[in-house]
């Protein structure tokens, strides 16, 4: 069974806008699937359906054997990066990394436990003290991933998580990503803009266009199509 299910969904802004058109994609278990194409192609819109952000106009989306929008959003097993990071600028690094732990009431010696595998896998143990505005916009953005890692979610759904870094903190960050989708494993959707982010890090990816799927398939052979 796939991980995650997107069975023929559709979207209808209120404003009769259609931003997404009868997508259908099956995501393995571990599966990296990056959602690409040109600004106002739907990726966005997609991901938040998948979320349970968004009311799904037509279609169906499943997380393991649960569909959506029948699963109250306490109980969603997923964690959402951002681009904006959204940490909680009065809180240190510690506490953004701990608070989603904490409302779960997870008890203390595991919010520490896994504040601190996370901490070390993203290279965040000297900051742990530190209000966000005293760290750089990668730090910060290696803050959004850790609080998303401490959740042990079933997926992460990523939406544009680098593009608000410069140029060079960008291809870092990928490779960052890269090995974290190796050693974690968890299944995966990411949504850019960017080819190269692109072609780095999915197992496969989705064109886009007006809404509807272009291609699919592994990086390789969407890219290098004759
Ligand atoms: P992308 O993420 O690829 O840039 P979006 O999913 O944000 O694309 O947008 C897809 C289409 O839906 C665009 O035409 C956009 O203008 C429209 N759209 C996005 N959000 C809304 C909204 N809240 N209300 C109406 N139209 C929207
Ligand atoms: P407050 O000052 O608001 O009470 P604290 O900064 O003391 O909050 O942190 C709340 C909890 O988190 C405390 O139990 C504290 O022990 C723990 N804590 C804070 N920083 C760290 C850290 N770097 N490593 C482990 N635990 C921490």
């Amino acid at each position: 069974m796939a991980a995650i299910s997107i069975k023929d969904v559709s979207k209808v802004y209120n404003g009769g806008v259609t931003a997404v058109s009868a997508v259908s994609i099956d995501i393995a278990d571990g599966e990296f699937i990056v959602l690409v194409g040109p600004s106002g192609c739907g990726k966005s819109t997609l991901l938040r359906m998948v979320a349970g952000l968004e009311t799904i106009s037509e279609g169906e989306v499943t997380i393991g054997a649960r569909v959506v929008n029948e699963i109250d959003p306490a109980d969603r097993d997923i964690a959402m990066v951002f681009q904006n990071y959204a940490l909680y600028p009065h809180m240190t690094v510690y506490e953004n990394l701990a608070y989603g732990l904490k409302n779960r009431r997870t008890p203390k010696t595991e919010i520490d436990a896994r504040v601190a595998e996370a901490a070390r896998m993203l290279e965040l143990q000297p900051y742990l003290e530190r209000k966000p505005r005293a760290l750089s916009g990668g730090q910060r953005q290696r803050v959004a991933m850790g609080r998303a890692i401490v959740r042990k979610p079933s997926a992460f759904l990523f939406d544009e998580p680098l593009s608000n870094l410069d140029a060079k903190l960008r291809v870092s960050m990928r490779g960052e990503i890269k090995r974290l989708q190796r050693r974690v494993g968890t299944t995966s959707i990411y949504v850019t803009h960017d080819q190269l982010e692109a072609m780095t890090l999915a197992d496969r990816l989705v064109v886009l266009s007006g809404g509807r799927i272009e291609q699919i398939g592994r990086p390789l052979d969407v890219y290098h199509r004759p």
